[in-house]
């Protein structure tokens, strides 16, 4: 018996003294929603799917929050999907989007810039998600920290459990850089049992592939910045830790992913071979291992691009890998200046798609536009909008290559971001413009609406980051642009700036920001999930995070039962127990 199994067990054991409370909280809960649906319940029931599929889950209730364990997790996560009905989902198939750092005030900004380059007002513009069916609120705080970050996130809705901020796919118990901790609590992640079991699964982003969140598909380490092996401690490495780049080529579920695309090639190559699209650029590795040809190796009809018309030309099946930068791919603004060109994610999508959907079985996707959150970062909403247009159409893509028949597509956020959209501008003022006013707030005029200083403001602005109107080391009093890497700051000595002659709208802007922080930062507030396909009517009300995963779990039956098989559902067939990583690994 594996050490984890046996604190499993004990943990159950324990659980069991708890659970004549909980009984008859649920008892009392049943009877309460038996009382309000009154005599008209089973004809709605069976217009309503997500209602009849409802299947309440013990949960043992908890000292919040020293009483949170991976198990208590795991199970609560179950529970809220399976009361709302995902249980009745018949998904072959699912399609994880995420739009890291993508807050609800970014998907309102991105639908209106979207519709006004469509020659509309803007506001009743929409988006490709926002005609989704169904919605959710997702609560995404990490089990230490209010703000959350993007490793413990997709950590979260990757495995069904909450974690720390900056591990991934590894329990809350040890502190982050703790290698030895971290190999005693793994956690199973949604694509590592689907490559397990002979389902196809796919990765795509937008950031280096070894970047937070396609790096919690595949791989577990206490540190998401452990990129590429010389990024790991003396320490972490006697201790047997590995890299994130070789874990996701040397993953032991299955074949690991069957498409993985995106930036980080760096993180794959030797110091000793020159980067193919740039002259000055070697590869990081200095462990001599070219993951390139190691990923090859393993994947004999596998295909390896770097560029676009690489990937145009790849053929139609096999495994692919696509490396389209050093670093992080362009952002979308920037795509056009790409020396030897770079796919859209739409394209990406589509790709990706078009070859996972040749397995029978059914696939698992994840597709991340990941750079909204670089922009916000940089405190430019430009690109975080026009990034966020893209994971729009790459949406669409999806939509247009599925069917919804038997693909089960969820787009959400990791986590929010600073940026507000604020002022009574008028029905279309340009979104990245000055506020022309409306209300009796302002002049009514269609001027610039004034502050009590006189001078005009942004619709869009962020609470901190390089925006800051001081000086720095770097840029003078006044606006700021793109790129502003942030030191030396001072205070302003004449103010807010005089934006009248100032072009807002310039893709190099940076938005005022109040507090003069180097980088603006995440938000705490809730983002948004829009869910179409089979088990999406279960996707409502507001749920923690990894209860994501317990959406995509539960909504497809085939991979749920191989969950059962292990042993780990309850009497109602629900995966409920903490599934035990090394009964899926070869
Ligand atoms: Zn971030």
């Amino acid at each position: 018996m594996s050490r984890l199994r046996q604190t499993r067990l004990i943990h159950a054991r324990h659980k069991h003294a708890r659970l004549s409370h909980a009984a008859l909280v649920l008892a009392t809960t049943l009877l309460a929603s038996a009382c309000a649906t009154g005599g008209g319940a089973a004809g709605s029931d069976t217009a309503n799917p997500a209602k009849s599929a409802a299947v309440e889950v013990d949960v043992p209730s908890i000292q919040r929050p020293s009483g949170e364990t991976p198990q208590w997790w795991f199970r609560d996560g179950a529970a809220q999907a399976a009361e709302r009905g995902a249980m009745g989902g018949r998904a072959k198939n699912v399609i994880l989007f995420i739009g890291d750092g993508m807050s609800l005030t970014t998907v309102a900004a991105a639908r209106i810039l979207d519709g006004q380059r469509k020659g509309g007002p803007g506001e009743n513009n929409r988006l490709s998600w926002e005609n989704f069916p169904a919605t959710a609120l997702s609560k995404t705080y990490n089990t230490d920290s209010q703000t959350p970050d993007s490793a413990g996130t997709m950590s979260a809705m990757a495995t069904g459990v909450k974690t720390r901020a900056g591990v991934l796919s590894i329990g809350q118990q040890p502190m982050r850089r703790d290698c030895a901790g971290a190999q005693a609590v793994p956690m199973l992640t949604l694509w590592e049992l689907a490559a397990s079991r002979g389902f196809a699964t796919g990765v795509v982003t937008t950031t280096r592939v070894t970047h937070a969140t396609p790096g919690a598909t595949f791989t577990h380490v206490p540190e998401r910045n452990w990129e590429n092996d010389t990024e790991l401690t003396d320490e972490a490495r006697q201790a047997g830790c590995i890299d994130i780049a070789r874990q996701l080529v040397e993953t032991r579920f299955g074949n690991g992913p069957d498409v993985l695309m995106g930036g980080g090639r760096k993180n794959f190559m030797p110091v000793s071979e020159r980067d193919p699209e740039y002259d000055d650029k070697v590869g990081e590795r200095l462990d001599g291992r070219d993951l390139v040809a190691q990923w090859k190796q393993r994947h004999p009809g596998g295909t390896y691009v770097w560029n676009a018309q690489q990937l145009a030309d790849a053929p139609a099946n096999g495994p692919l890998l696509g490396l389209f930068e050093p670093d992080h791919m362009q952002f979308t603004a920037d795509r056009p200046r790409d020396g030897a060109g770079e796919p859209t994610l739409a394209e990406m999508t589509r790709t990706a798609i078009a070859r996972l959907k040749q397995n029978d079985k059914g696939f698992v996707l994840l597709v991340e536009g990941g750079r909204i959150d670089h922009a916000h970062h940089y405190g430019n909403a430009y690109r975080a909008l026009t990034d966020t247009i893209a994971l729009s159409e790459a949406v669409q893509a999806a939509v247009d290559a599925t069917s919804a028949q038997d693909t089960l597509i969820l787009v959400t956020a990791d986590h929010s971001h600073t940026l507000s959209f604020v002022g009574y501008p008028k029905r279309g003022n340009p979104i990245l413009d000055k506020v022309r006013g409306s209300s009796g707030e302002d002049d009514g005029n269609g001027h610039y609406a004034l502050d009590q200083l006189g001078l005009p403001y942004t619709t869009l602005s962020y609470s901190n980051g390089p925006g800051y109107v001081g000086a720095s080391a770097q840029q003078p009093e006044g606006p700021k642009r793109f790129q502003h890497t942030v030191s030396g700051v001072q205070i302003p000595k004449n103010g807010r700036p005089d934006l009248r002659n100032v072009d807002t709208q310039d893709p190099d802007y940076l938005q005022e920001a109040l507090v003069p922080t180097a980088a603006e930062s995440h938000g705490g507030d809730d983002v948004g999930i829009w869910a179409r396909g089979p088990g999406s009517e279960a996707v409502r009300g507001s749920v923690e995070q990894n209860t994501i995963f317990h959406f995509l779990l539960q909504s497809m039956p085939a991979l749920r039962a191989e969950l059962c098989k292990a042993g780990d559902c309850d009497g109602n067939g629900v995966p409920v127990t903490l599934p035990e990583p090394a009964t899926f690994r070869e």
